[in-house]
């Protein structure tokens, strides 16, 4: 069996959920599209709304990733705005969230409800408290890097349900069979489970 890589940035991975740049053609396997509060173009919005509905087919899995970011200086009501038309497009299409978030976990948890779909936070490095309070509502955590070496994290990871969970290489530059055979360790069960139960993960957000 092969490791799924929740979400990346690499054309060369097939086994995997790639993330489409902005404004680009989408490839003939899984992707993401999305409007990452970095690049939204408040003048251009609807235009950057129209790519993202051009671009969606059968190999699109998710929308995303789109999210609130505290450092970039795109305005945090036009973030709040653009994140929402994308909650509402995942809704009618039916397809999981891709949630890039700084510093904005409290504002982000509430727009969890406004969603009938799953709401995965990708690149989830952050402390217990933040975990707990994304599980209660429902979200799920993808994991990277910072497993391997960040070790308050690895105590987090402990405490995360294996049914929420995925794991991803992002745009670091390393194996995520290393990840797997980490986050094994860190779990207590083989890395066959631990595949296996990410394949199921992927089915459950798949179906809403
Ligand atoms: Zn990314």
């Amino acid at each position: 069996m092969d490791f799924f890589d929740f979400h990346h940035h690499k054309k060369n991975i097939r086994y995997g959920i790639y993330n489409l740049d902005i404004e680009k053609t989408p490839p003939d396997f899984y992707f993401s599209a999305g409007i990452h509060p970095q690049n939204i173009q408040p003048e251009n919005i609807d235009s950057q709304f129209n790519w993202l509905q051009s671009v969606i087919n059968e190999n699109c899995f998710a929308i995303g990733e789109c999210g609130l970011d505290s450092i970039v200086s795109v305005d945090m009501k036009i973030q709040k705005d653009v994140f929402l038309r994308q909650i509402q497009l995942a809704n009618e299409l039916k397809k999981p969230l891709i949630i890039h978030c700084v510093r904005k976990f409290y504002e982000v948890i509430s727009f969890r409800k406004k969603s009938e779909q799953a709401m995965i936070i990708h690149g989830f490095n952050k402390k217990q408290s933040i975990a707990d309070d994304l599980l209660k509502n429902n979200f799920y955590l993808s994991f990277g890097k910072a497993v391997l070496y960040h070790l308050s994290l690895q105590d987090t990871l402990k405490t995360v349900p294996l049914d929420k969970l995925f794991l991803e290489t992002d745009n670091d530059d390393f194996n995520i069979e290393e990840l797997y055979q980490k986050v094994s360790e860190i779990k207590e069960i083989s890395i066959e489970r631990l595949q296996q139960q990410i394949v199921e993960n992927l089915e459950t957000i798949k179906n809403g």
